[in-house]
């Protein structure tokens, strides 16, 4: 039934046809959310609410289901955009202390009672019999307020976000529309309801294939309502990985509906798809165990900064980061090598490539920590110091069409007939296809000779050899010179605590806590702490960086176990981290029921760099680590078999 679950509260009698979404719906949603683990549950309230949302819009609506989609995953347009949430505590702290007229020290206080800022909020609104004469919030309002306190910048920026945030509160209804509750956590960055954002996907397929079925009068058994629901997400999913800008995907889905998605939404230059990821393997034995009989190529992993480099038929050139943050401001210089590049047949085109330090002189690849060297943003042509050469190891679109599903044998062969190689400015990613013990080895030392991180080994034919967006897939192997004798493959990880330094180091912080992050439940669980490596150039400049971050509380959104640290930061900085191995702990809650009751952790933690390229929802996952620790206790049970010849 959909419209009962919005009755508890009297949000109904507000909801009329044609009108705004009261944002106490959405929030009511979120609630109902919160309050249950199951995830089908989750996406059945958030379904009915989204089904809703369109059947209550006016017929030209475009923008309310959009705007619904956007709040509950926490964002406000596509990532290219680069315009986010994630508001700092003490300003948030300041909004509600002005908005309750109560001092920022009582505040504290709540916060450090119930250990989350949006409770506090919303305890601070008195309850429904003392409701005040406000006009209620609509979503399309909070929307836009949000918009405006992400994007305000500059001379007093901190001044009008906080006055902005103070208005948003005071406008809160009571306690039980949860409003306030929400906002200051939509403010945060995170909504903490345990959504993951593929629920939001499938709940909105879902939606619209109810709200199609209702419009033509149609009566469907169980059978079939469960198939259509199923085939609707796989169409909706398949589009979005192609084509991952909501701003396209749900006004299409609005006028041609779920039959007529893929024809409309397809990869198209301009707008970044998320790159393909490859699987860690520990020994040249696994890659040939994993790709027998099946014909596959090594390319060298390059050790820069991957780049999505797009031309659009009018001559647009983009690169994007691994992320999908536009990055053309960065690398001004790669758009501007980029027309001596292409062969004259080439009009339009998405490239897959990494971005490589080169020494202009020798001709030599640099590490990436050369590339950290270069400025991030309006990087002006004529200061450019790093020279930066792109390795190019597919093409995903050429002249007005999608390459997806070609095999990698075919996009490779149309790679080379449409681009040219330029010295140090362009080159196609340097390829073997040995398939012996021996030709892997002596490529993958090449490699490392070369300045290379070691190899990423590919299917070359079959569907497998498709390109699969956003996917961490078997049919990519990443084999890394330094790792075969480690884990198998470094571990991104978030920094949530941080431990005071003992001797002449107790002006800064001397050991941190870090932690994996778990998309499905949205929390931060914790697996290492970590000081030994770091020099004190590097701890005094992880101290300035961290000290902002500062917390009173734990967020509640990070499972501590049993750690401990003398700070809690805002998981905001990821670290790249190599360990000698993994081991189950009773302190920490990595991966915590998957392997066992126990957590999982790392021994002998080790710093390696600070990965910006990536978000703090990008760190490795408590899976990935439990498969790690999996492989490793069957490398130790089976000596012999894993490590190959190599
Ligand atoms: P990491 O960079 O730590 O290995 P990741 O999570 O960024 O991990 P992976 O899938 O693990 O991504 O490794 C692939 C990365 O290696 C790509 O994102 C890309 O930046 C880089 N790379 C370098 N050379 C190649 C290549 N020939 N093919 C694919 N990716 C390559």
């Amino acid at each position: 039934d959909v419209a009962s679950f919005l009755t508890e509260v009297d949000i109904e009698g507000g909801w009329k046809q044609g009108q705004p979404v009261p944002y106490a719906a959405l929030t009511h949603t979120f609630s109902l959310i919160e309050a249950t683990t199951k995830r089908l549950e989750k996406t059945a309230i958030l379904t009915s609410f989204f089904l809703l949302v369109i059947q209550r819009s006016a017929p030209a609506d475009r923008k309310s289901l959009l705007q619904a989609v956007y709040l509950c995953i926490n964002r406000l347009c596509p990532d290219y955009m680069g315009l986010e949430l994630g508001i700092g505590e003490s300003l948030i702290i300041k909004a509600i202390s002005e908005s309750t007229g109560r001092n920022p020290s009582m505040v504290k206080a709540d916060l450090k009672k119930e250990g989350d800022l949006g409770l506090v909020a919303m305890n601070s609104k008195g309850s429904q019999r003392t409701l005040g004469t406000n006009k209620a919030l609509t979503l399309p309002f909070v929307f836009d307020k949000l918009k405006e306190i992400a994007s305000s910048t500059g001379h007093s920026s901190q001044n009008k976000k906080v006055a902005l945030i103070n208005r948003l509160l005071s406008s809160c209804q009571a306690k039980e529309f949860c409003e306030a509750k929400y906002i200051v956590r939509s403010l945060e960055g995170k909504l903490r309801i345990g959504n993951a954002e593929k629920s939001v996907l499938v709940a909105l397929a879902h939606a619209v294939v109810l709200s199609e079925k209702e419009k033509a009068g149609k009566h469907w058994n169980k059978e079939k309502v469960a198939k259509k629901l199923e085939e609707g997400s796989e169409i909706v999913k398949s589009a979005f990985s192609e084509l991952p800008s909501y701003d396209e995907i749900v006004p299409a889905l609005l006028e041609v509906g779920v039959s007529g998605l893929r024809e409309k939404c397809k990869l198209r230059p301009g707008i970044p798809l998320k790159p393909m990821l490859a699987k860690p393997t520990k020994a040249i034995g696994e890659v040939l165990d994993r790709f027998e009989g099946k014909r596959f190529t090594s390319e060298y992993k390059y050790d820069g900064e991957r780049a999505q480099v797009h031309k659009t038929d009018d001559g647009v050139f983009s690169v994007f980061s691994r992320n999908s943050e536009d990055m053309s401001k960065k690398y001004p210089d790669l758009v501007e090598q980029l027309p001596r590049c292409l062969k004259p047949n080439t009009t339009s085109f998405v490239l897959d490539a990494e971005a490589v330090a080169v020494d202009p002189t020798s001709g030599k690849m640099l590490p990436f920590q050369e590339l950290t060297r270069r400025k991030r943003k309006d990087v002006k042509l004529e200061d450019i110091q790093i020279k930066v050469c792109l390795q190019a190891f597919d093409l995903l679109y050429l002249n007005g069409e999608p390459l997806l599903r070609k095999t990698l044998l075919e996009r490779r062969q149309l790679l080379r007939e449409h681009f040219t190689e330029v010295a140090l400015e362009f080159q196609f990613a340097k390829a073997s296809d040995g398939e012996t013990t021996e030709e892997i080895q002596t490529f993958l030392e090449e490699s490392v000779k070369d300045g290379c991180e070691g190899l990423m080994v590919k299917m070359l034919e079959t569907d497998a050899s498709y390109y699969e967006p956003s996917r961490r897939s078997v049919n990519w192997l990443k084999l890394k010179k330094d790792y075969l004798a480690g884990v198998g493959d470094s571990l991104d990880l978030v920094v949530v605590g941080a431990y005071y330094g003992k001797g002449k180091r107790t002006n800064v912080y001397g050991a941190f806590l870090l932690a994996c992050y778990d998309a499905d439940s949205e929390e931060y669980q914790t697996i290492c702490k970590i000081g030994t490596g770091f020099s004190d150039e590097m701890l005094a400049s992880h101290y300035a960086t961290l000290k902002p971050l500062e917390l009173e509380v734990a967020r509640a959104d990070i499972k501590a176990g049993g750690a401990k640290p003398d700070i809690w930061l805002e998981p905001k900085i990821l670290w790249e981290v190599l360990a000698a191995d993994l081991s189950l702990s009773p302190i920490y809650t990595a991966a915590q029921g998957l392997i066992e009751e126990r957590g999982i952790s790392l021994r002998f933690p080790r710093f390696i760099r600070i990965r910006d390229d990536k978000s703090v929802e990008d760190a490795t996952g408590p899976e990935q680590i439990a498969e790690m620790y999996e492989r490793q206790t069957l490398a130790q049970s089976k000596p012999g078999k894993s490590k190959g010849k190599g």
